[in-house]
């Protein structure tokens, strides 16, 4: 049993890597060689490729210099790392194959890295085994959250994941996941179970159990919670407050720190207990590295979808938006607008104050729309100075008036910038589907048009489409 534990995770770091064959490289007891321990293989068999003593001790070195190392860079053709145990290095982790891994050596470093950081504790907790009352439970809980963690791409089944094995690993009745700030000394929950004493979205009080737990890094296990001092403050403000029998607190670790923490609560003492200590300090291991990677996944996509100047969505997100928009206002009726938007001679801005003055003006005029609009409205740069809204279930006559406003308020607005400012007016053009299109293209053209119009016009002013007539269709 232990050796399936130790062999599914290999199975999982090889499936996800790309690599023939996964190799978990342990002492041997006499020679004090680092030898095969376990593996997983394409063939199923032992592993074959890499292990003779020219890349034995290439391994080894990685041990030695506790840093991962590589053979080939791109492709890379093998690439070992330490195994991190409570009091140095356990083993190391190679992942090979013969025609070339399917990444260059650097990004399959901080990967086998992530996997090692997962393995030091699987490896250790299997030491562990039998002297814990809840044992079995729980290392068949570690090896389903190592399991799940793996194959979790957003926050909320991570969440979901991270807050099951805690429930499975103690008796808690209700757990969450925290998001810390380390360099803002401030965090806020991000999932919880729907008996817990905070929901998403709660911001820590600096002085709450969970805040003090996470600034200093210390896991808070109480056996008996009820001595805390009534009313004790958990997370912070609007937390529900079922009495405490018992309580943990697990502060996450990333690369450069605490990231978060895992909450459990339980409600009589010893629901989550001393006992458990050990095993949730694995969890909260394999949780930390499994977090960091999914923010790291979610930032990458946020940044995928951004104009890095003005913060707003960028085109590509804009097309998904509007789409989406369509598809669900031919669904479910009614209306939805489309405001396109251009700077009236932003070309003069340039010219006269600069390039930078002319970005910085592009940022005003971002940040206030984004200030005017609804939270279910999107504002995306639709181009160079061009900037679009989407106003789901909104009539052309509400956006032509919301269009309006925003100009207005664009007008009024003075914008600085280091060593200079400047007025400028924006024109807007309004369609509505399916008022004054019936498709994605059709709609923006006729937003295109009704702003050409209101340039050709004089600018500063905002144009609504015409209405078509016949049957709707999406
Ligand atoms: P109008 O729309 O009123 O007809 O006049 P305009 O001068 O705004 O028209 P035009 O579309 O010809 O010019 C747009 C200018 O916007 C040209 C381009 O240099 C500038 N521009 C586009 N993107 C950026 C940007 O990111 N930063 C800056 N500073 N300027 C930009
Ligand atoms: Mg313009
Ligand atoms: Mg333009």
């Amino acid at each position: 049993m232990p050796d399936a534990l130790l062999i599914g995770y290999l199975e999982i770091v090889r499936a996800s890597t790309g690599a023939d064959e996964v190799v978990f490289w342990r002492t041997h007891a006499e020679s004090d060689e680092l030898v095969p321990g376990w593996w997983s293989t394409v063939h199923g068999g032992e592993p074959e490729h890499f292990v003779e003593q020219t890349w034995r001790s290439l391994v080894a070195w990685s041990v030695e210099e506790n840093r991962p190392q590589a053979v080939g860079s791109a492709p890379a053709l093998l690439v070992a790392a330490p195994i991190p145990g409570e009091s140095g290095p356990v083993g190391a982790l190679s992942i090979s194959s013969e025609a070339g891994l399917p990444r260059g050596s650097e990004p399959h470093k901080t990967s086998i890295t992530r996997y090692c950081a997962h393995l030091g504790p699987l490896y250790e907790l299997i030491g562990a085994r039998g002297q814990y009352h809840r044992a079995t439970q729980q290392s068949s809980a570690l090896l389903t959250a190592a399991q799940r963690f793996s194959a979790n791409r957003n926050i909320d089944e991570l969440g979901d994941s991270i807050t099951t094995a805690a429930l499975e690993m103690t008796a808690g009745y209700g757990a969450a996941l925290v998001h810390w700030n380390r360099d803002a000394e401030a965090g806020e929950v991000v999932y919880s179970t729907p008996d817990a004493r905070a929901v998403p979205g709660l911001e820590l009080d600096s002085r709450g159990q969970v805040a003090r737990a996470c600034s200093a890094d210390i896991p808070v296990v109480m056996d008996d919670a009820r001595r805390l001092a009534a009313p004790a403050v958990l997370f912070g403000d609007g937390e529900r407050s079922p009495r405490l029998g018992s309580l943990g607190i697990l502060p996450l670790r990333g690369d450069a720190g605490v990231i978060g923490a895992i909450v459990i609560e339980g409600r009589a003492p010893g629901d989550v207990s001393q006992a458990d200590a050990k095993n949730l300090r694995l969890l909260a291991l394999l949780a930390g590295s499994s977090l960091q990677t999914v923010w790291e996944i979610e930032e990458i996509t946020r940044r995928a979808r951004t104009d890095p100047l003005t913060g707003l969505y960028n085109r590509g997100h804009f097309q998904d938006r509007l789409q989406q928009m369509i598809a669900e206002t031919g669904r479910f009726g009614g209306q939805s607008s489309l405001v396109m938007f251009d700077i009236d001679h932003f070309k003069n801005v340039n010219d006269t104050h600069g390039h930078q003055a002319g970005d910085a003006v592009l940022r005003a005029i971002a940040r206030l729309l984004q200030e005017w609009v609804r939270d279910v409205d999107t504002c995306a740069r639709y181009g160079g100075e061009e900037l679009a809204l989407l106003l789901p279930r909104t009539e052309l006559d509400g956006a032509v008036e919301l269009a309006n406003r925003l100009r207005l308020v664009v007008m009024e607005h003075t914008v600085r910038w280091t060593g200079g400012s400047a007025r400028v007016t924006i024109s807007g053009g309004v369609a509505a589907f399916p008022a004054s299109a019936r498709s994605v293209e059709a709609l923006i053209a006729a937003a295109d048009a009704a702003l050409y119009r209101a340039k050709a016009d004089g600018r500063n002013r905002v144009n609504a489409a015409e209405a078509i007539s016949g049957p709707a269709r999406a």
